[in-house]
Parts: structure tokens; C-alpha cells; sequence
């Protein structure tokens, strides 16, 4: 295959063309260049840099036809309560045998403001396996402890004999926090697996003093009760466990190898005193509708979304304090705004209505696209489909596309189809216990019951491609490098969207709306199957 034009099938046009992907990857890159730019300071949520973004995105969806499908123009406005930890006057201690050992805030573990967080908690602490409760598979790490005013301390993850969208419904902040409340528990204390960290605690540890958001709307607060919130530092995490006879190389050594966790009360309780500061902010979600043609079926919707806000300004790395997060996800909205323009020049007429949405507030926990699907501005019974880009990774050649919740719904099938006629290999998600399946807005949307779609540049294990992929998330991600200087490849981005094109078309002109497979866990959570 050529790799600057590509033969498009002939069922996407009447005339066989050849399409300039140069030039379109160029495009789509165009929008990367403002929105990633130092100018809009990382687009943090409720930031100025982000209703500039905002704004941009609003005249693009204009200027390609678009009808304003927000709650004001094109914006749908979202509230949200602000938490900052004040560090210097928060304190984080264990307690054995009477004696307070201080924890070091950032090297030890640091403390997240998500929840109903405290200013004073002390409480006896247990460690439970995973910490997951799994009624499907009578799987149960809290059985038989006594989780009453504890702590719970927990290694992400979770056994391999769990499928891994299961896995990750059960292990998503609210579902799991679901059960250790219902058990008693007060806090969580996570130890990251390092196998699967996505930023190595180096890094991580500088993100500690970000503000945390959630939304304003107290209804849609799913960490009631959580009084105190830890992120261990796996390194120093036998401080945890003195006095049990256990240790985080046993943990991570049975883990490893898949054999059941220990679960055992720790000799340590945890003492925190902890400062914060609180505020309010209004960010946007921004929607932009194509009506759809048939009388009928113009009446549903498939919704593309990707997300506008990224991390803002926070700890400086080799000098940059700008987290302008180019990847994650000014390429997801520039690739939503290429669709847009390309279906509009293209004139086509689609049967089912499309709404191009842009999120805020993802990187706070998906807390934009939860608004939106608590509160849609089209009928919510209606959206028949999601289709998520949320830092697809164009750092290569497209051979492959991965694809989150493959399996799970009729769109996998439909993935397969345009991919294939663009000659390009499907693979499911390689790396399910990274969750990448919840880990974006497309989750809020399942959650509602729609069938949904993810999306990454897929690649061979042991590849260079591969390599690539993990060097990209050691450095860039969620660092102020992933910014305008770095390798992408343009062109090979805009096939990707061509193909995330001809989905949307394929999903939007089809007969049937997509439908969960029968044996999909999500299938629970759409109404009236
Ligand atoms: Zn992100």
C-alpha cells in the first residue's frame, strides 16, 4: 500500500478518488498546532486555555455546518467543585505499637482530593488482595475481613481468570469503592503493580498537588463516604506492611504469577491530617449536530466523542511547566473536527443524526461526558452509539488499529469491516490490565448503555512499533512533552480518521442500531435487554 494516497473502497464514493492523505494529515495536524499550543497552557479544566479551546472548536463546527447542539450555542456549561491539597500543612503517618511513623508525602504516597475527603482521619488498615468484589464470577477479596472503619489497602490489577471488561467495570474508582462501602471501609490506600504503571512514580508523584474536580451536581458523586484516599509508592510499600510477615515482593511475586493474594489486617494504622483548599469553576462541553436525512432515523444519533481539556500547568520537567498535551487529546479533537469538515465537503447525506461532542473535565474522571449522559442534550434513549478518540497514538505507520470493547458489541463488527476494506488488521486490546476499556469518556457512555468504541495505533508484540508505544507513555504521556515536538506521523493519522469516518457513516446509515452481543457484561446496562 502507498503510503501517501490511498484507494478508498468504492462503496464510500461514487466515483473511485484517490485521497491526499498528506494533505489532510496536515490539516489535522493544523488544529493540534493551536490547541496544544503554549497559548492555551494545557487547557485545564475551568482554565481560560480551555474556553479558548472551547471557543475554536465551536467555530469549527460551525464553519463545517454544524447545528449548535449544546445548552447555549454549542456549549453545554459544567460546574465543578475544586479540591487542592494544601501539602505543607498535611501530614500522613502509621502508627505501630503506639509509635507515629511519619510518611514522607511524594516519596512514601501521596493523597487525592477525590471524595469526601476529611481534614482528620485515624484508622486500623487492612489489606485486601485486589480489593475487588466480582458477583458474576463469586469472586470476593473482602470475604470474611473485617472491613468495619478501615482503611482498605489494595494492589490494582486482578486475577487473569477474570475477563478483562469485567475486570475493569469492577475496577473502576466508583463500582469499586461501591462494595468497600457497603463493607464498612472508610478509606482506600492503592499500590500501583509497576508492571502496570503508565508513569513511573518519579513522575506521578509530580501530578500529587493538581487540583482534583468533581462535578458540582451532588447526585452524581460516586465516592460518598470516602474519607481518605492514598496512592502508595509500591517502592517504599513494606513500610505498610511491618509487623505482618508479608512484604510487597511476596504480593507482587504471587501477582505476577497469578496465584491468589494474601489478605491480612496490617499491624500499622494510618493516621492523616490533611489541609485543603475548595472552590467552584464552570468548564464546557461542546456539541455540534449534523441532522440526519431519514425522516425516521434522523431521530437517533451516533455521537463521536474526544476530549478538550488536558492537565494545565503543574511541575516543571527539564524546565517545561506546560502540560499541553498534544496526544491526550488536542489529536482526538482535531480528528473529530477533520470528520466533521470531510463529511460536510463531501455533501453526503447520512440517515441518523451525528453529534460531534467534545468533553471536558476527562482527566478529572471522565466527569464531562458523565454530565453530558446525566444530562443530554439529545434523547438520551435515542444515541445509539459512541465512538471515543482519546490519544490513539498515531506514532507510526497505520497497520493496525486496536480497538477497546471489540468483542462486545455489533460496532466491533462494523470496525472490522471498514478497516478491513482499507487494508488495515484489527487487533483486540493487548493490555486489558491497563482498563483502557473504562479509562475514557466512551465509559460513560456504556454505563448509559450504549455500545461503545476505543481506539489505538495497534502494533506487533516485540515490534519497534511496540517499542515506540512504551517509550511514548514512559516519557510523554501525561508529561509537558507531549507537546508540538514530537515524531507523529501525519499522514498516517489521517487515514486513521478516514477509517473512523467511514465507521460513523457505516454506523449512521445502517439499517439496525448497533446492539451489545448477547454475551456482553455491558449488555446489562442498556434499558430493555
Ligand atoms: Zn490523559
Amino acid at each position: 500500500m502507498n503510503a501517501r494516497f490511498w484507494i478508498l473502497p468504492a462503496a464510500f464514493c461514487l466515483v473511485l478518488s484517490a485521497v491526499d492523505f498528506t494533505a489532510e494529515g496536515k490539516r489535522w495536524w493544523s488544529h493540534i498546532e493551536y490547541l496544544a499550543s503554549d497559548e492555551l497552557q494545557g487547557r485545564n479544566t475551568g482554565s481560560e486555555g480551555h474556553l479558548k479551546a472551547a471557543r475554536y472548536v465551536a467555530g469549527e463546527f460551525e464553519r463545517s455546518g454544524l447545528k449548535p447542539a449544546g445548552t447555549s450555542g454549542y456549549f453545554q456549561p459544567v460546574k465543578f467543585d475544586v479540591k487542592q491539597i494544601v501539602e505543607d500543612q498535611s501530614t500522613l503517618a502509621l502508627v505501630i505499637g503506639g509509635k507515629p511513623k511519619p510518611l514522607a508525602l511524594g516519596d512514601d504516597a501521596t493523597l487525592s482530593m477525590r471524595g469526601d475527603i476529611q481534614e482528620d482521619t485515624e484508622a486500623k488498615a487492612v489489606f485486601a488482595g485486589y480489593g475487588l468484589k466480582i458477583p458474576e464470577k463469586n469472586y470476593d477479596d473482602l470475604a470474611g475481613l473485617d472491613l468495619k472503619g478501615r482503611i482498605v489497602v489494595f494492589l490494582s490489577g486482578g486475577p487473569s481468570s477474570i475477563p478483562g471488561p469485567l475486570k475493569s467495570h469492577y475496577s473502576s474508582a466508583g463500582e469499586r469503592w461501591k462494595y468497600l462501602k457497603a463493607a464498612g471501609a472508610i478509606g482506600t490506600a492503592t499500590i500501583q503493580n509497576p508492571k502496570s504503571m503508565d508513569i513511573p512514580w518519579a513522575r506521578a508523584r509530580l501530578a500529587r498537588t493538581m487540583p482534583s474536580m468533581s462535578l458540582a451536581d451532588p447526585a452524581l458523586d460516586d465516592s460518598k463516604g470516602l474519607r481518605l484516599s492514598i496512592t502508595i509508592n509500591p517502592e517504599r510499600a513494606d513500610r505498610f506492611f511491618e509487623g505482618t510477615g508479608h512484604t510487597i515482593a511476596e504480593i507482587l511475586a504471587a501477582a505476577d504469577s497469578d496465584k491468589p493474594l494474601p489478605r491480612f489486617p496490617l499491624a500499622a494504622s494510618v493516621i492523616a491530617h490533611l489541609k485543603m483548599k475548595q472552590s467552584q469553576v464552570e468548564s464546557q462541553n461542546v456539541a455540534g449536530m449534523l441532522p440526519g436525512a431519514d425522516p425516521k432515523l434522523k431521530n437517533e444519533y451516533v455521537v463521536l466523542t474526544a476530549h478538550l481539556d488536558h492537565v494545565g500547568v503543574g511541575q516543571p520537567i527539564n524546565g517545561d511547566s506546560i502540560y499541553n498535551g498534544a496526544m491526550d487529546d488536542a489529536s482526538g479533537i482535531a480528528s473529530i473536527l477533520e470528520i466533521a469538515r470531510l463529511i460536510h465537503e463531501s455533501n453526503a447525506k447520512l440517515r441518523r443524526s451525528v453529534v460531534f461532542l467534545a468533553v471536558t473535565g476527562e482527566e478529572k474522571g471522565l466527569q464531562g461526558s458523565r454530565y453530558f449522559n446525566a444530562h443530554p442534550t439529545v434523547n438520551e434513549k435515542s444515541i445509539v452509539a459512541d465512538i471515543n478518540l482519546d490519544m490513539f497514538l498515531p506514532l507510526h505507520a497505520l497497520h493496525y488499529i486496536e480497538v477497546q470493547g471489540l468483542a462486545e458489541s455489533t460496532l466491533g463488527d462494523d470496525i472490522r469491516t471498514v478497516a478491513k476494506e482499507a487494508g488495515v488488521d484489527v487487533q483486540a486490546d493487548k493490555e486489558p490490565q491497563r482498563n483502557l476499556f473504562i479509562r475514557s469518556d466512551q465509559y460513560s457512555f456504556i454505563r448509559k448503555g450504549v455500545p461503545a468504541l476505543a481506539f489505538k495505533f495497534g502494533y506487533l508484540p516485540g515490534s519497534a512499533e511496540e517499542k515506540l508505544h512504551k517509550e511514548w507513555l514512559k516519557n510523554r504521556y501525561h508529561a509537558p512533552s507531549d507537546d508540538l515536538n514530537q515524531p507523529v506521523d501525519k499522514t498516517a493519522a489521517a487515514q486513521f480518521n478516514q477509517i473512523i469516518l467511514n465507521l460513523a457513516e457505516r454506523v449512521a446509515n445502517a439499517n439496525a442500531r448497533p446492539q451489545w452481543k448477547p454475551d456482553s457484561f455491558f449488555r446489562r446496562f442498556a434499558s430493555g435487554s
